[in-house]
């Protein structure tokens, strides 16, 4: 036997490193911290509202991958509004759990999240079958929005932010930061009159972040009540929502066949 010329796989062991890939990631037991990885985002899974310290918190869940594998994300409130289908990141700081004999992924209050170049994927990708959204079309009966600002350190909602301050101290941990840096998460109703069919009344989430973006730029993100005004004087909206009664993603109706065309595409990226 020829011992010498055998080609011994050589790989250093993951704790060595602190950049992991999801092929380490499968491997890895629940509750683990990973230092760094990079992931491309494939497929929109779930989004829903969780109860978290007390509060609720919005939660999605998407199917990642890499060279080596694809596994589960699942990115909670203030990343949500980060994380783009289709698109590549570096994550810092997430951990792992146990979704039954797979290992998946999950953001934590320190996470980081940087869009980086391109991330590969396997050579045949597993799409996974996701509830259809609804469309919805009509008026909008009713609304409430309620704009909270959240610490961007623990996360703690506050209470007595106030929007012309230039600094203020998280109500939870005391830190002492800028205004601006607090990030507002929404929650509320939405009830719009389709015609032909009874009102239907919706969760409204931060799914309200991506319409201020869109549709309302000149907008005070934290001022509720002219969110809503702004949504009852449109004539018509196109709203999706998903399987939980979540609004997904919701516009005026003058941009109709826009985000119809969007819509239809559901969320498995073309690519
Ligand atoms: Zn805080």
């Amino acid at each position: 036997m020829r011992l010498g010329t055998f080609p011994l796989p050589h790989r250093a062991p993951s704790s060595t490193s602190n950049r992991l890939t999801v092929v380490d990631v499968l491997g890895l037991g629940p509750r683990q911290r990973v230092g760094v990885i990079e992931l491309k985002v494939l497929q929109l899974l779930d989004n829903k509202v969780a109860d978290f310290q007390g509060g609720s918190m919005e939660l999605k869940c998407f199917e990642v991958c890499d060279a080596t594998g694809q596994t589960a994300l699942s990115v909670w409130d203030r990343q949500i509004s980060t994380v783009q289908l289709g698109q590549c990141y570096t994550f810092w700081s997430l951990t792992t759990r146990k979704d039954g004999s797979r290992t998946v992924l999950t953001t934590t209050p320190s996470t980081l999240v940087t869009a980086t170049t391109v991330v590969g994927q396997p050579s045949s990708l597993r799409l996974v079958t996701v509830t259809a959204e609804e469309i919805l079309c009509g008026p909008a009966t009713g609304v409430k929005i309620v704009a909270k600002p959240r610490c961007p350190r623990c996360h703690a909602g506050q209470d007595q932010l106030a929007i012309k301050c230039s600094t203020h101290r998280c109500e939870r941990c005391s830190m002492l930061q800028r205004t601006p840096a607090y990030l507002v998460t929404y929650s509320g109703v939405l009830i719009v009159a389709p015609r032909d069919v009874n009102e239907r009344s919706m969760a409204l989430t931060n799914s309200v972040m991506g319409f201020v973006r869109e549709f309302c730029v000149a907008c005070n993100a934290h001022d509720g009540p002219a969110l809503e005004e702004t949504i009852m004087a449109l004539p018509e909206l196109v709203v999706s929502v998903n399987a939980e009664g979540l609004v997904v993603r919701f516009a005026p109706a003058v941009v109709v066949s826009e985000a119809m065309a969007e819509c239809s595409q559901g969320d498995i990226p073309d690519a």
